[in-house]
């Protein structure tokens, strides 16, 4: 078998710290002998999970239903076939990933060669959330097996299907000895930040993010933190208008229903512009999700009753009553909230000191949309920034001037999807970055190997250190 298996519904939890320390001494055992190091093997594991993906599509769509009334749509394209991809990708690379990289030397070092070698690191946690349960929890698992490492994947609680959808499919495809599953909550996420990893890398908010790099630095565990924060998307007058709107809305509620941690958190915009920007966005949304949207398939639900009641809370404050222009409805026996629009909310609002990660939009307004800039930076560095605008400087200062894990000019959130590009935060939003070879490089040491042969070997070096070879 290849998961741990807790009980969920009130029982004594079967994972505890002794069980972690012994699932860890397995895998390392595994890894000592050098089970998960060579090409043939990290070749089959990526295969395994290639198929299982394949094979399974149905039912990982059932159990994101089941956990976020997920629509298939977005099952089958952000969450299968973004994981089909990435191993994909790294099947057709893999082989040239694992070359070592030839480095130059220097005249000090002459006669040498050198390389630089990506080393496997060893025992490696993944801990991952419940927005895209199943490609979030997989695609790090992707890198970890690529650049050679064992691995223990604790998938979210909070998508509950899936993770044990997750803890099956694992268990029956992967190579039990050295991937695992450990379904559970805290209990077993702490039994499993007890013990020592090579590295740990955790998507979630930043709460626990400060939880996970606390419990790393006990052990000088390294960390990949992939967190959230407020993304905004700043539109300019001179924007393709309908074409912005669609590419905001499918960013944010066609990412289930904005709990999607690159979903475009707030809008800026011009005071002149925004009453056409608003105009646009309820036009759109009511040909995309009809007049009423609580009903719509193409909306995911509230994932549980706590995130209902936040975002309720963030609607409810006082400082954003009269503000809303679009949406407002909620049906809390369905945990549905409809797409919701709020104007010219102050920014020590609530809506504004927090990630909403779901379903409502405030727009500020500036007089000059330069003025977008400053506010954006006063705020912590985002996961990711959004420009819509055919202005070619304006574009030019937004990239220069703006900080933020990535961004994208005239679109959303499909940055996610080009694996030759980074994918991670800066300050607040995260550490460290995944997707594609970042990934294998995410879960590799950068090993330095110079080689030299004995001849060329010069006196200057050796002691006695004379006055004649200081002055050389
Ligand atoms: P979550 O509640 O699923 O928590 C994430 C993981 O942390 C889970 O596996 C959970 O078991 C574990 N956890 C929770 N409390 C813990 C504790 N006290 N000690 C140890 N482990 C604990 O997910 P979430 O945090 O609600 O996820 C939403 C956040 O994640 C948002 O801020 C979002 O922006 C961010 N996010 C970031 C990315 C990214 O790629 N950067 C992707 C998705 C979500």
């Amino acid at each position: 078998m290849g998961s741990e298996v807790v009980e969920k519904s009130g029982g004594k939890a079967s994972f505890d710290v002794g069980a972690a320390a012994e699932l860890v001494e397995g895998l390392r055992g595994a890894f000592a002998a050098g089970r998960t190091r060579s090409y043939h093997w990290r070749q089959s594991q990526l295969q395994g999970l290639l198929k299982m993906t394949e094979e399974h599509e149905q039912e990982i769509a059932d159990s994101l239903r089941a956990d976020l009334s997920k629509p298939e749509f977005e099952s089958f394209v952000y969450e299968a076939a973004m994981l089909k991809n990435s191993c994909r990708l790294a099947l057709k690379e893999l082989k040239r990933w694992m070359v070592p990289e030839k480095a130059k030397t220097s005249v000090t070092t002459f006669p040498s060669s050198a390389e630089i070698l990506s080393e496997p690191l060893g025992v490696v946690l993944i801990i991952s959330a419940w927005n895209y349960p199943y490609y979030l929890s997989l695609d790090p698992v992707v890198g970890a097996i690529a650049a050679g490492n064992a691995v223990v994947l604790k998938p979210s609680e909070v998508a509950p299907a899936t993770s044990s959808l997750l803890a099956k499919l694992v268990g029956e495809y992967l190579d039990a000895t050295c991937i695992r599953v450990v379904e559970g909550a805290v209990p077993e996420t702490s039994a499993l930040l007890e013990q020592k990893w090579d590295k740990i890398f955790y998507t979630g908010n930043g709460r626990v993010g400060r939880i996970i790099m606390a419990a790393a630095a006990k052990h000088l565990t390294p960390v990949v933190l992939e967190l959230g924060g407020k993304s905004p998307a700043v539109v300019d007058s001179d924007t393709d208008l309908k074409v912005s709107c669609r590419r905001i809305i499918v960013g944010k509620w066609g990412c289930n229903n904005g709990q999607a941690c690159v979903s475009p958190d707030y809008i800026i915009t011009t005071k002149d512009y925004a009453p056409k920007l608003v105009d646009a966005f309820k036009h759109e949304l009511e040909k995309f999700y009809g007049k009423n949207p609580l009903g719509s398939k193409d909306l995911s639900r509230i994932v549980n009753s706590n995130h209902f009641s936040r975002l309720s809370k963030l609607l409810d404050d006082d400082k954003v009553s009269g503000k809303v222009v679009h949406g407002g409805q909620r049906d809390e026996s369905e945990l549905r909230i409809e797409p919701t629009i709020l104007l010219d909310v102050p920014r020590d609002s609530l809506i504004m000191e927090e990630e909403i990660f779901g379903p409502l939009l405030p727009i500020l307004t500036v007089t000059k949309i330069e003025e977008s800039f400053d506010i954006i930076n006063s705020g912590t560095k985002p996961l990711a920034a959004y420009l819509f605008t055919n202005d070619k400087k304006l574009k030019e200062k937004f990239v220069t001037c703006v900080m933020a894990g990535g961004m994208v000019v005239n679109d959303t959130t499909v940055h996610l999807a080009v694996p030759t590009v980074p994918f991670g935060g800066v300050g607040e939003s995260g550490m460290g970055a995944y997707h594609g070879k970042f990934s294998f490089d995410a879960f590799s040491h950068k090993k330095a190997v110079v080689y030299r042969s004995f001849m060329g070997d010069a006196a200057l070096r050796y002691p006695p250190y004379t006055s004649l070879k200081l002055r050389l």
